[in-house]
């Protein structure tokens, strides 16, 4: 559709771009490779490489106004940024997309229909615009005829910041307004900025409506029981909840109201390096379907995805809508959790693959978000690498961790859900010594947790993190389940445990003003 007096762009003040209303499926594969940004692999996915391989935190400001000045936590991730920067932006961004091609999906964040944002979302890319198809929620022909935006994302890739003259701080950003209703980003082609923007907005919004956002997948039980895995990037959060046993509610972000859970997505963006057919069947098969996205995934001389080759980036993915995974829960929502799950990939193979949590150690360990980098994905990364990340996504919080954890406490301790913790990293030595905890051991745990079979099993306190280990469960051997029996040497295993309890208390220093006293007891204690 190309317009220009009537274009649905003249708000921005864009009036003779050649845009594209709702494109399908179909229409966007077809534009993504006239276009060369992709191609259609053998196995049926539009297949692209982009730019920058993950997303640039520090390349997103938020515009600090009367509105944010005093609502949004100005520390780690949240930066601020003048209006003015925007404003000046955003024209030039309109300049550049004038007489260009444009690609618009009005869509929701949000399957609840009374806390959904209806969004649109305008890309450059066409590759883009099917990335957003599959992964926000679609709507009805109903939903469309009377549809209108409340937020508006404009992502021009190929429109890079001026730093010097612009005042970002490298030719890419991504800048929010919360005044505007308004996400705009140039510079970067990774897709994931999209979701990622508008998961932010919601984490802003949701809390004020006693609503809590979360950076967690969820699936539901034959009994109805809904769970939650929160978790860092790597932990296992997309894996996990596509368990072939439960119904998924979606894998990465979801909101907790009075009555349940709901999903802010209609799609998954997985991991897919070295993706294992028999431990992930569900997942792999998105790689073969026609409607999937890969990203920075290598194809073979036959156009078949190689998903060992991790020689663009080791964050290749796979981005479908979520009815492409066999067994969903219907319309994306749930009732209230009765577990919860933190994941943590502990590379210093301490933290035991499941324990459970008291109230107070739930919110030492949600403040905390400790996952830890493996050696050799960053230059210079020789030890395993800790990563405290508050609320398990400090680059998405805009508010002050503490709001998040007394949500968090509130609504748990109204719903009496279960909390564990829950390792998916390394067991019987650190990395390079152990190996990383199996799927299968970690699936047969998170199962025997949410089916209440610990409820009358025996439970240890390990010295350091005072964490409750059960003494058994079904399915998996007894010397898995506490870490100290899975190292060799066991004075080693003292060694790394105190020194990551110290790590641990050293991070959660500039909390403990905030926190309740109880909170910071349950700190881990290296001298024990
Ligand atoms: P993101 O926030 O980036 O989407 P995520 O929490 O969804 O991250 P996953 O995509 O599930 O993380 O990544 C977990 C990775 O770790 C997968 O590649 C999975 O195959 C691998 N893995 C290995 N062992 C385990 C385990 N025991 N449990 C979970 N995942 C494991
Ligand atoms: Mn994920």
């Amino acid at each position: 559709m190309t317009s220009t007096a009537t274009s649905p762009l003249a708000d921005l003040g864009i009036q003779n771009a050649q845009i594209h209303l709702n494109p399908g499926v179909d229409a966007l594969y077809d534009s993504a490779i006239r276009r060369g940004e992709g191609v259609k692999a053998a196995s049926g996915p539009l297949t692209v490489r982009t730019n920058k391989t993950g997303r640039s935190p520090k390349d997103r400001f938020i515009v600090e106004d009367d509105k944010t000045k005093d609502t949004v936590w100005w520390e780690g991730f949240n930066v601020p940024i003048g209006a003015q920067v925007f404003d000046n932006l955003l024209a030039k961004m309109t300049r550049y997309a004038e007489g260009k091609e444009l690609f618009v999906q009005q869509v929701f964040a949000g399957t609840d229909p009374e806390h959904r944002i209806p969004v649109r979302m305008v890309t450059e890319m066409a590759y883009h615009s099917l990335f957003i198809r599959n992964m926000f929620v679609r709507p009805t022909e109903d939903d469309l005829r009377n549809f209108e935006a409340e937020w508006t994302v404009l992502n021009l890739p190929g429109f890079k910041a001026d730093p010097a003259v612009d005042g970002t701080r490298t030719d890419t950003f991504i800048l929010v307004n919360f005044s505007k209703k308004m996400i705009i980003a140039g510079g970067t082609e990774y897709a994931g900025e999209n979701k990622k923007g508008i998961f932010g907005v919601l984490n802003y919004l949701l809390p004020e409506r006693g609503v809590m956002p979360m950076h967690c997948s969820a699936n539901v039980g034959e009994d109805g029981d809904v769970a939650l895995f929160f978790g860092l990037s790597g932990t296992g959060k997309t894996t996990l909840s596509a368990d072939p046993s439960r119904k998924l509610i979606g894998d990465d972000e979801h909101g907790w109201t009075d009555t349940g859970v709901f999903n802010f997505e209609g799609g998954c963006y997985a991991k897919v390096i070295h993706l294992n057919e028999e431990a992930e069947p569900a997942i792999y098969q998105t790689t073969r379907n026609y409607g999937t996205v890969l990203e920075n995934v290598v194809l073979d001389a036959s156009g078949m995805p190689d998903l060992n080759d991790g020689s663009l980036t080791e964050n290749t993915r796979s981005a479908y809508p979520i009815d492409q995974i066999p067994n969903i829960q219907p319309g994306s929502v749930g009732g209230i959790p009765r577990n919860i799950v933190f994941l943590t990939a502990d590379a210093f193979g301490v933290l035991p693959p499941l324990s459970r949590l008291t109230p107070e150690q739930m919110m030492y360990q949600f403040i905390s978000g400790f996952t830890a980098k493996i050696p050799g994905t960053e230059q210079g990364v020789t030890e395993p690498t800790p990563t405290f990340s508050t609320c398990f996504g400090a680059p998405f919080m805009p508010r002050h961790p503490g709001e998040y954890a007394r949500l968090l406490a509130r609504k748990v301790e109204e719903s009496g859900a279960k909390v564990w913790l829950v390792n998916t990293g390394w067991t019987g030595g650190k990395y390079g010594e152990g190996h990383r905890m199996s799927i299968k051991h970690t699936r047969a745990l998170i199962n025997a947790a949410l089916s209440g079979q610990l409820d009358d099993v025996e439970f240890v306190r390990d010295p350091f993190f005072h964490l409750e280990i059960p003494t058994q469960v079904p399915g998996v051997p007894q010397e898995v389940l506490n870490p100290r029996d899975a190292w060799k040497d066991q004075a080693a295993y003292d060694e790394t445990a105190k020194k990551l309890a110290r790590m641990f208390r050293e991070n959660f220093r500039r909390f403990e003003a905030g926190v309740d006293p109880k909170v910071t007891e349950s700190m881990p204690n290296p001298d024990a």
